[in-house]
């Protein structure tokens, strides 16, 4: 089995930085795919012999969420389903978005997500995401370079600075971008002439702030790397490459990474919808009977960002459970099925990493700080299929800078690919 070294950290960075929003994570995830010999399929047209022609292999592309697949070889009895998501907490900018006072030109914005607002203070932004024409056609944006910013309030004029200080999600987070008088269409004109477009065009817009830090290796002998979106980036591009180098597996092996997870998975193309449920079916085009065979035979791994032991904080942490960076992925367990992983989902996780040769992890949250949760338990049991949750650990999740083991995202590769394969 390939092993997943330093350079697969490298190219990482290359795909977070390609990928600011979740369309643009698709969309270079597509690209990756087709030069690996993957055919994008469309929805509403026929697929060929119902997107499962041997030996052939395929994606589509829904709203930001992602299903790539292998077709379902003979020898097969289940899917193995590598599962991620592609977006990540920051800003979204307002409908009408031209706004300001005394002078100052601010942009207009809604939180996105579970955003530790101090992370996003005095960086330079960015902004990206699509645009949807007239006639229904989506533009993609990325103006990387530095436009905006979310000023602090000088210490001198806030006492309370390093108290503790709650800020108001609707009056003090509010980006500058200029000076003058706001006028109304703006932003959304500089917004088109950045994507080569009409502004008279564009007939809706997400657009998102960008943190723009490069990704970077820290330390002495460089053993984390620093990066915005790791969560989960990570996840996506690991699941990435293990479908990409997973050729002549006996199982099926399918690669998700859904929109929204971090707003609750609401919407038509995330995790609670039937995006996924849909393509694999469509695999088998009339036979439900093989398809609900197949499903019965599946497993699958929900992969996510997990919170690496902080050694500044041991108390949030459960003190027989410590993960660290660079001691492989975590299996997360929770009693209350927060993270879907039981006896089998753990034996199923064991014989992943076994068979990809990496070291692994446990986690488990402290029964009185219950964590957060993620796609694995919704798609689970949307599908009615064993379902493991599996984490990389990390620092400062849903900073717009999180930490990580600069060897954990290979490992977790690689037990994307153990799943894949073994
Ligand atoms: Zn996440």
């Amino acid at each position: 089995m390939p092993r997943f070294d330093r350079s697969h950290t490298d190219d990482l960075a290359a795909y977070i930085k390609a990928s600011p929003t979740p369309y643009h994570a698709c969309a270079e995830a597509g690209r990756r795919l087709e030069a690996a010999g993957f055919q994008r399929l469309t929805e509403t047209e026929e697929w060929p012999a119902g997107g499962n022609s041997d030996p052939d292999a395929f994606y589509v592309i829904r709203d930001g969420s992602i299903i790539a697949w292998r077709s379902v070889p003979e020898t097969a009895t289940g899917f193995r389903i590598f599962g991620a998501h592609t977006d990540t907490p920051t800003f979204k900018v307002k409908p009408r978005p031209d706004t300001g006072s005394a002078g100052w030109k601010q942009i207009a914005v809604e939180v996105y997500g579970g955003v530790p607002h101090q992370t996003w203070l005095d960086r330079d932004l960015g902004i990206a995401g699509r645009l949807v024409m007239r006639d229904g056609t989506e533009v993609l944006v990325n103006a990387d370079r530095p436009l905006l910013r979310i000023p602090r309030l000088a210490i001198h004029l806030d006492r309370g600075a390093n108290e503790g200080q709650k800020l108001n999600a609707q009056s003090q987070l509010t980006p500058i971008w200029g000076l003058g008088q706001p006028r109304d269409g703006e932003f959304l004109e500089f917004i088109a002439a950045e994507a080569g477009v009409d502004a008279a065009d564009v007939f809706g817009h997400d657009l998102f702030t960008v943190a723009l830090d490069e990704p970077a290796y820290l330390g002495k002998d460089q053993e984390l790397f620093a990066a915005w979106r790791l969560d989960n980036l990570t996840s996506t591009h690991a699941g990435l490459a293990a479908l990409i180098a997973a050729e002549d597996t006996e199982q099926a092996p399918v690669f998700v990474s859904f929109n929204y997870e971090e707003i609750g998975s609401m919407t038509y193309s995330a995790a609670q919808g039937p995006f996924l449920e849909t393509v694999l079916r469509r695999m088998f085009g009339e036979d439900y009977e093989t398809y609900a065979r197949t499903i019965a035979g599946s497993s699958m791994m929900s992969a996510d960002t997990g919170n690496a032991i902080h050694p500044n904080y041991m108390e949030k942490h459960e003190p027989g459970h410590r993960p660290i960076p660079g001691a492989g992925p975590m299996i997360k367990v929770s009693a209350n099925q927060r993270y879907a992983s039981g006896a089998e989902e753990q034996a199923l996780f064991r014989r992943s990493a076994e068979a990809a040769g990496i070291p692994w992890q446990m986690y488990v949250n402290r029964n009185d700080i219950p964590g957060g949760t993620t796609i694995g338990p919704i798609s689970g049991t949307q599908l009615g299929i064993l379902t493991v949750d599996v984490g990389l650990p990390i620092l400062s999740m849903h900073s717009a800078r999180e930490l990580c083991g600069a060897e954990d995202p290979g490992h977790l590769a690689g037990l994307a690919l153990g799943l894949f394969t073994h």
